[in-house]
């Protein structure tokens, strides 16, 4: 049972700040997945949560036990690399075996474990074969094996797929979640693929240059991201961001986007006016075609078709709307073509607003 807790930790390298101000707190049995940018500060922070960085400034703890100084191996705690890092000339069975036996723990003790783990990872009958004998897969669900056998605090996993093939990594997914769920260890998992953080996260914190933009849900991250960067960084395709104006009414605000009028309720905004210029974001799944919209979109955008992609089961399209490209998602046997003059509908529900010039989110 081990909840993580950073209070206020920056850490700097000379004088460039890796990472600033850094305040969240992680439940016991979560996953939480650290997304970003490359150089946004995820190993960095999590390698300070192994002990192997110091803060320059602010606490960590694990329950209420204050780590930040303490050495990594008086934490607890079990950390997966991208490279697996095990030792080559070593059997699977063996490789298990190492940390356990050279803290001296019984033989029998660690025979038994080992079976126990290498059942949970599905390396059975592998125990005999050296690193170089198995798939990139297999190596990862060493290193899993590895970390899982000290049945510690807390696994902390850093791009633990990255070197493997888009098909092995999709299951290896899967498996890495169901492990987790089995045993109920609270994880820590860094990855730039917000695929993969969208799939196995119960929660995801988002980083940008050394801050965390947002903690939350899949789902939230998704329907309600607080910001601008959030919002076109989680999705795919990428949110539409598009200038538009609002007008405060009585109980309303009026939106114009690219000549599309409609209204929204209130905007709970901390400031007493909300701002003229603004920015209208519009997920690519949420602009349909003509006649394949449902009902309840009832706003409508026109505009030229100036790129189609297809890619069998859906087709892509960029539509220039006044002078700014508008993209969407539209199923494959529709049939338009470059040139064509076509409407898009949305539902003004699915429209996010955001500051243009914070880009905090204003809804
Ligand atoms: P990536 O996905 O590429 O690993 P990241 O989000 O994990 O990126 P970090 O590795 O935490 O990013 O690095 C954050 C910033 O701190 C980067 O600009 C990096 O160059 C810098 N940095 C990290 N470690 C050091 C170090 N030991 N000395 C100097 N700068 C460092």
């Amino acid at each position: 049972m081990t909840t993580i807790r950073f209070e206020k930790v920056s850490k700097s390298f000379g004088d460039y700040n890796a990472v600033q101000d850094l305040n969240l707190e992680i439940k016991d049995g979560e996953f939480m997945v650290f997304v970003g940018p490359s150089g946004c500060g995820k190993t960095t922070t999590l390698r300070m949560l192994a002990g192997l960085e110091t803060p320059t400034y602010g606490r960590i703890y694990l329950d209420n036990d204050d780590v930040t100084l303490a050495a990594p191996g008086k934490r607890d705690v079990a950390m997966v690399f991208q490279s697996y890092a095990l030792y080559p000339h070593m059997t699977v069975r063996k490789n298990l075996a190492f940390g356990p036996e050279v803290r001296g723990e019984p033989k029998a003790a660690i025979a038994k474990r080992v079976e126990q783990v290498s059942e949970l990872v599905g390396l059975q009958s592998l125990l005999h074969r050296r690193p170089s004998e198995l798939s990139g897969g297999q190596r990862q669900r060493v290193a899993l094996g590895r970390a899982m056998i000290r049945e510690p605090r807390i696994f902390l996993l850093d791009e633990p797929l990255s070197n493997l093939d888009a098909a092995l990594r999709t299951h290896m997914r899967t498996e890495i979640s169901e492990l987790q769920r089995k045993l109920g260890v609270t994880t820590v998992y860094v990855t730039h693929d917000q695929v993969e953080a969208m799939t196995m996260g119960h929660r995801i914190a988002v980083f940008s240059h050394g801050r965390i933009l947002q903690v939350d849900t899949p789902a939230r991250l998704y329907g309600a991201p607080a910001n601008k960067s959030v919002a076109t960084f989680i999705g795919s395709p990428k949110m539409n961001i598009l200038p538009a104006r609002l007008a405060p009414g009585a109980g309303h605000v009026t939106v114009n986007c690219l000549g599309t009028v409609f209204t929204l309720p209130s905007l709970s905004l901390t400031s007493a006016l909300p701002p003229e210029m603004i920015e209208l974001g519009i997920r690519p799944d949420d602009i349909h075609w003509t006649k394949d919209a449902p009902s309840r979109c009832t706003e409508k955008m026109s505009g030229t078709v100036i790129s189609l992609e297809t890619t069998g089961s859906e087709t892509f399209v960029i539509v220039d709307i006044q002078g700014v490209e508008v993209n969407s998602r539209f199923p494959s046997f529709v049939q338009i073509k470059i040139g064509d003059q076509v409407d898009l509908l949305f539902d003004r529900s699915d429209v996010h607003l955001f500051d243009a010039t914070s880009g905090d989110s204003l809804r």
